[in-house]
């Protein structure tokens, strides 16, 4: 193992670190994104449910109408028949069936007028609706497309994130990457640290054994802490508490200086 190695897993560790940030702040964007549409989905919904009722009501008052056309035309027969009866009993039958069909079909009559009037006032409803929820959309819009493009800078960031992170991992040795790939993907975040002047471990500060520094000084195996676990190297850049340059996360003044962030 080099000591170049170990600069650049120490770089590729860095790079982890910002990803792993952006792919979290990521995440959020799901959630944000209902929330900035809520109002006009509220509304949306609402004038949805208030046209589904309308159609209902359209739809049985369609019914009503072609039910009182045929029981028109059962009353004009029964009329006809009235002239045609052959006596009383026969008459009377006639006119009781009339007049059971008459009453039925004033009580469509009038089940109509009052499905008419509930319709009349629904449709205002829907009309009502209808701007409102056109405003709420045309307010949510900015705020949607906000958050997009805020997004899409995240995408474009972490795309070229993980392109450095390709390009750094080539200087990576294959024992430091074996070991790198294993402790990344059980989520820990320091992974490589750097052997202090005064012997300890640059992770955990505990002391590493004088013989086992000169080991690690010499550069010529990979070493680990006992205590962390951590790959310890002596050659490397004192680690800043913000590893890659914080760039467009917080959006707003979005200028990333994405290219050589290898901090102080
Ligand atoms: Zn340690």
């Amino acid at each position: 193992m080099t000591n170049s190695s170990m600069a650049a897993l120490q770089e590729v560790q860095r790079l982890d670190h910002r990803i792993r940030e952006l792919e979290a702040a990521f995440q959020s964007f799901e959630p944000r994104l209902a929330e900035a549409e809520a109002p006009a989905l509220e509304l949306e919904s609402e004038l949805g449910g208030v046209q589904q009722r309308l159609a209902q009501m359209q739809a049985d008052l369609r019914r009503l109408e072609r039910s009182g056309q045929e029981k028109d035309v059962r009353i004009q027969k029964l009329e006809e028949r009235l002239t045609r009866v052959q006596n009383l009993r026969e008459e009377a039958a006639v006119q009781t069936e009339l007049s059971l069909i008459r009453r039925a079909r004033g009580a469509d009559d009038q089940e109509s007028l009052q499905l008419m009037d509930q319709i009349q006032r629904a449709e205002l409803v829907v009309e009502e609706l209808e701007r409102r929820s056109a405003e709420a959309r045309a307010e949510v819009e900015p705020n949607q497309q906000a958050v997009l493009d805020e997004r899409q800078g995240i995408e474009e960031e972490l795309a070229e994130l993980r392109a450095r992170r390709d390009l750094a991992l080539e200087g990576v040795g294959r024992v430091e990457r074996r070991v790198y790939d294993s402790f990344h993907a059980s989520g820990r975040p320091v992974v490589v640290a750097r052997l202090m002047d005064d012997g300890a471990c640059g992770h955990c500060y505990s002391m590493v054994p004088l013989q086992i520094q000169q080991e690690i000084r010499s550069g010529t195996s990979l070493i680990r802490c006992e205590a962390c676990g951590v790959i310890l190297s002596a050659d490397l850049e004192v680690e800043e508490p913000h590893p890659v340059e914080p760039a467009s996360v917080a959006s707003a003044d979005g200028e990333e200086d994405s290219g050589g962030a290898t901090a102080t």
